[in-house]
């Protein structure tokens, strides 16, 4: 069974425009995958549509067998989701920030999954100190440890290196790798070929809200 099985996903906006025309693929379970896409393709309410963050227009999706209609609260619990905006209280510390999310996840053991998390990003210094003095790149890697603090096995990533200066760009990618090596499905939306090419086993291109290709990244660059 697939991690995500998306099929005929549409959504046109209020005021008409078409975001998705009828997108259909699944994400293999284990991958790292890549949904690569100019600005306004359609990549962030795809993810936004996964997140229950936007109505759907019509088609299915299923995260981790769990229909996203059907069964809301399982497909929600099954993935964890970064988002390009920084979505924290600038003023509780990383340490509350974790502990707050795994309140209301439900995650036994709060603190201790909160200590683990906060030194797998590396921000064990910041624990206790204002997110809002955080440095970008420290904020973006708490946002990656909010999203996994349920222990989710599929991450989504959406752009998540844009703005990104190239260290912290390692950084976060080696992060990616390491949870990907210890079995969590890997969605990242990118405008950056070099970025999916690098990261991905496999990459779908999404255009004008329709799917133009679905491979595995080395026949996909094989064909550029
Ligand atoms: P729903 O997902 O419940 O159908 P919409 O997202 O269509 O709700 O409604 C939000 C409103 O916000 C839209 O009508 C639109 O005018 C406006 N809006 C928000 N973001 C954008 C954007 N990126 N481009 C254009 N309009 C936007
Ligand atoms: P991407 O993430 O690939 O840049 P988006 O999913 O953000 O693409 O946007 C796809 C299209 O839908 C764009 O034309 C965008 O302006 C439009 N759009 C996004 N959100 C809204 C919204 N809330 N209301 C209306 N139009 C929107």
């Amino acid at each position: 069974e697939a991690a995500i099985a998306i099929s005929n996903l549409c959504k046109t906006y209020a005021g008409g425009k078409r975001a998705l025309d009828g997108v259909t693929f699944d994400v293999p379970r284990g991958q790292i995958f890549g949904l690569l896409g100019p600005n306004g393709a359609g990549k962030s309410t795809l993810i936004n549509t996964l997140a229950g963050l936007v109505n759907k227009t019509d088609g299915t999706a299923s995260i981790w067998g769990f229909d996203i209609d059907a069964h809301p609260r399982n497909a929600k619990a099954s993935i964890g989701i970064v988002n390009q905006e920084i979505l924290f209280d600038p003023f509780f510390s990383p340490f509350e920030t974790l502990e707050i999310q795994a309140g209301l996840y439900g995650v036994p053991k709060a603190k201790r999954r909160t200590m683990e998390l906060l030194r797998a990003v590396h921000l064990e210094d910041k624990a206790h100190a204002y997110a809002r003095t955080l440095s970008g790149g420290m904020k973006r890697r708490l946002m990656v440890a909010k999203a996994m603090v349920h222990s989710p096995p599929v991450l989504v990533l959406d752009e998540p290196t844009a703005g990104v200066d190239i260290e912290l760009r390692q950084q976060l990618w080696s992060y990616v790798r390491s949870l990907n090596a210890a079995g969590v499905t890997v969605v990242l939306t990118t405008h950056y070929l070099e970025e999916a090419e690098e990261l991905c086993d496999r990459i779908a291109i999404i255009n004008n809200g329709r799917l133009i290709a679905n491979e595995p990244t080395r026949e996909l660059v094989g064909k550029a």
